[in-house]
């Protein structure tokens, strides 16, 4: 069984190891968040991008039946006015242009009905992008509340563990407690406390001296000389 001061770090350890991974896992949901959202904003967007499509072919329509309704009010006025004109020249321009006005209205009726099937079509396209993009929305909706819901949860765990640190740490005394700390927030972010195996360092897995063994067998707190990791040894008897 291995030293007191052993037993209590390991077990500080322990919850420290797991505060971190937890926290390293809190630092990753807003990305995560920010993520889904723009997911949705893109979803939406690809609805609205349908409904403006829509919405510009019934533009277009609207715009070739105005100028359908002036070509045709046009010729309208022509016809009234050729009946009183006298220069046969000018009687002739009029029904020229009133010949005109008729072709173009006619291609301008073709259009229109090319267009109101373009119409008809992109409505359809409209309300089929819609429903699957408010489904998905839904989905993303979904996941994003999951995601709240689990940082609470992992906040609420961190908040436990934090309150349960203080009463196993009487047993270690404050130096130790101090360069377990450093390695803790060390940028390795390994394990401070590693066990010694077959004489190996669990850390950096160096062969330790046998002062150091020696040192462990005893229960003392003990450093690698390679890597400056506490360690221990689950077969030391300490007296
Ligand atoms: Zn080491």
């Amino acid at each position: 069984m291995p030293a007191r001061w052993v037993q209590a770090l390991l077990e500080v350890q322990a919850t420290d190891l797991r505060i971190r991974d937890l926290e390293t896992r809190m630092s990753l949901l807003p990305g995560e968040l920010t993520k889904l959202k723009e997911k949705r904003d893109k979803v939406a967007a690809g609805t609205a991008a349908a409904a403006d499509a829509a919405r510009k072919i019934e533009r277009a329509i609207k715009a070739n039946e105005s100028e359908i309704a002036r070509l045709t009010e046009e010729s309208k006025k022509l016809q009234q006015q050729s009946a009183m004109v006298k220069k046969n020249t000018e009687y002739q321009a009029m029904l020229n242009t009133i010949a005109l006005n008729k072709n173009k209205i006619g291609d301008l009726e073709g259009k229109v009905l090319e267009l109101m099937d373009q119409f008809e079509a992109a409505k359809v396209n409209c309300r089929k992008v819609k429903t699957a993009n408010d489904a998905t929305i839904q989905t993303i909706r979904g996941e994003f509340e999951e995601l709240v819901a689990f940082a609470g949860e992992v906040k609420e765990e961190i908040k436990k563990l934090r309150e349960s640190r203080p009463g196993m740490i009487r047993f270690v005394d404050n130096d130790t407690l101090g360069r377990y700390n450093a390695l803790l927030g060390g940028k390795n972010g390994g394990t401070p406390l590693v066990k010694v195996e077959n004489g190996i360092c669990g850390s950096c897995h160096l062969r330790v001296s046998p002062q150091v063994m020696n040192d462990i067998s005893k229960g003392a707190v003990t450093y690698c000389a390679n890597c400056q990791h506490l360690l221990y040894d689950d077969e030391a008897q300490p007296e």
